[in-house]
């Protein structure tokens, strides 16, 4: 297909994405690259960890250019429910608000529900106005490249990086549109095993059992496709050579998918993704959270994040800021420290997620980060109070992880639940510039190290809400001198 692109509007929205940041050299020339030059493929989905790697662009900057070009209107978002067994992407949403993380997968026949760490895959397809792709009208497309590029995920690989693409390419016998109204033929060999077919379009399936002593000739099998199902939709045939014959009597198109497996067939391992945009690490990236402000989680229940890092601050003795000084100026030194936490905690991949009065909530992808963080406030926060002759603003710091539940409240994403609890208890312990984490963020890979030339104190403390004593590791600021 002809690539035609509106050169007046990339124009324009290039320059506004030009300037909604500062980019590294080359950044943005690369990216109009991929827009101009890149085939349909290459613009449909976009995994921007991939870009990044295969552009040599930082993986955080990678994922600010796609969600600043979807902001200018350069890319859409996509959030997808990829199916853990086959590599279906089984959803597809252009916000975060429709997404629902229980989901059914009609070709492995199973239900699933997603967590915003694992099968909730965020990607980004190049906005129709810009240029035109196939992808964006999917009824367009060949039989093979609706199946194989836009059913299934780029990016479902067996251990031996085999796509998943690949090996159901192999066991195809049937592939076919099947129009309303319309009658179609094939003749096909099929040995001993199972014939697994699959209407994408109408979600629908059948199973044929293949056993038995091989009959010569050729056999005839046909299949009607009535009111939304094929039937027979089970049935045992005898192996050997056959004629297959399909019937549409709907007025829905269908799209026809019949693979073959044979009775030794077992796949080469456990499906897995490449790496990509998870639902969790877009939630944790601060620019999401600017330029998306009013996405939201539907629903009630929220979705389930499976292991997420919560860094809660707060100011030592503000009242006697507030006293001290008054206040108006005490209000202007908060949020002078706001901003500062505000850098630090964007320059580690995290996300502030509220304040509450002096207080700030953060969360990360992992404890390194946030405790990379936390260390970082701390100095800036001293060198802030260096320039300052007044009273001292001194932070107290603690950090939790583990499982929560991403909520919408007070029309923003935020998390639910007990590590959210602890987290805010574990903080409440600290003293005047000390860091307080819990076991689990302690032995965390890497943290130890990140604290070697600090005072660490092992301490067990009864929190509120929580059953036993729990172990906190308070850090003091003070590095410890050789
Ligand atoms: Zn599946």
């Amino acid at each position: 297909m002809e690539i035609k692109i509106n050169e007046k509007l990339l124009g324009g929205k290039l320059k506004e994405l030009q300037k909604a940041r500062s980019w590294r050299p080359n950044v943005i020339s690369k990216f109009e690259d991929l827009i101009r030059s890149g085939d349909d493929y290459s613009l449909f989905r976009v995994n921007p960890l991939k870009f990044g790697s295969e552009n040599g662009i930082s993986e955080q900057e990678a994922i600010d250019l796609f969600l600043y070009a979807t902001m200018v209107g350069l890319f859409e978002m996509n959030w997808q429910l990829l199916c853990p067994g086959c590599g279906d992407v089984v959803e597809s949403f252009n916000t975060l608000r429709n997404l629902d993380s229980q989901y059914h997968c009609n070709l492995c026949q199973k239900d699933f529900e997603a967590a915003l760490d694992d099968y909730i895959e965020v990607s980004f397809t190049i906005d129709p106005r810009i240029r035109e792709i196939a992808f964006h009208n999917p009824q367009s497309l060949s039989i093979e490249d609706y199946f194989f590029k836009y059913v299934f995920s780029h990016g479902a690989v067996y251990p031996d990086g085999t796509k998943i693409v690949d090996v159901v390419q192999k066991l195809v016998k049937i592939l076919t549109y099947l129009e309303p109204g319309e009658k179609k033929e094939f003749e096909v060999e099929i040995p001993t095993g199972f014939l697994v077919g699959y209407d994408c379009i109408n979600h629908a399936e059948f199973l044929f059992n293949v056993t038995g002593e091989p009959k010569p000739g050729i056999q005839r099998f046909s299949s009607k496709f009535v009111e939304g199902k094929y039937s027979p939709a089970k049935d045992e045939l005898s192996p050997g050579r056959y004629v297959f014959g399909f019937e549409n009597h709907t007025n829905e198109r269908g799209a026809l998918l019949l693979i073959h497996e044979p009775t030794d067939y077992s796949t080469p391992g456990r499906l897995h993704y490449e790496p990509f945009l998870t639902g969790k690490k877009v939630l944790t990236t601060q620019t999401f959270r600017d330029l998306f402000r009013s996405e939201i989680i539907q629903g009630t229940e929220g979705i389930g994040v499976k292991d997420i890092t919560i860094l809660f601050t707060d100011l030592k003795e503000s009242t006697a800021l507030y006293d001290g000084i008054g206040d108006l100026k005490a209000f202007a030194l908060v949020r002078q420290h706001f901003d500062i936490l505000g850098k630090v905690v964007n320059m580690h991949s995290g996300a502030i997620v509220k304040t509450i009065g002096d207080a700030i909530m953060a969360t990360f992808l992992n404890p390194f980060d946030a405790v990379n963080v936390a260390l970082g406030m701390l100095h800036k926060m001293e060198r802030f109070n260096q320039g300052f002759s007044g009273k001292d603003i001194k932070l107290k710091i603690g950090i939790h992880k583990g499982s929560s539940v991403a909520v919408t409240l007070n029309d923003r994403p935020d998390y639910f639940g007990q590590t959210v609890n602890i987290s805010s208890r574990v903080q409440k312990l600290a003293d005047a510039d000390e860091i307080n984490i819990s076991h689990d963020v302690y032995a965390y890979p890497g943290v130890q190290e990140l604290l070697k030339d600090f005072e660490v104190v092992l301490g067990k403390a009864n929190l509120k809400g929580v059953q036993g004593e729990i172990q906190i590791y308070k850090i003091k600021k003070t590095a410890v001198v050789p």
